[in-house]
């Protein structure tokens, strides 16, 4: 399956290229983005998959498109799901 199918992205070669065809994930295991628990093995896998995310060109544009579309599952842009969570409580509270 390619990387980008996870994050509902086809590509397609009829269009330009997508910001997500340059992610450093796109030739690794769309797997290691989906640690399953919260301890132990699960916790190593996450920081392989962080270190993808920050040697990867276009984390930032990954990151934001993960909290604007609210992304629920896996690391996108180097962050987790529930740290997505916790920076969009932290952006409503700064903003009321
Ligand atoms: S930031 Fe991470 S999940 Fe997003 S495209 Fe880059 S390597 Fe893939």
């Amino acid at each position: 399956m390619h990387w980008a199918t996870h994050w509902g992205y086809a590509p397609s070669t009829d269009r330009a290229p997508d910001w997500r065809e340059q992610g450093a994930c796109r030739d690794v295991d769309p797997d290691l983005f989906f640690p399953v628990g919260t301890t132990g093995p699960a916790l190593a896998q996450e920081e392989d998959a962080r270190a993808v995310c920050h040697s990867c060109p276009v984390m930032l544009t990954c990151q934001q498109w993960a909290l604007d579309t609210r992304l629920e599952d896996g690391i996108a842009g180097g962050m987790t799901a529930h740290e997505r969570v916790l920076h969009r409580r932290r952006q409503r509270r700064t903003a009321s």
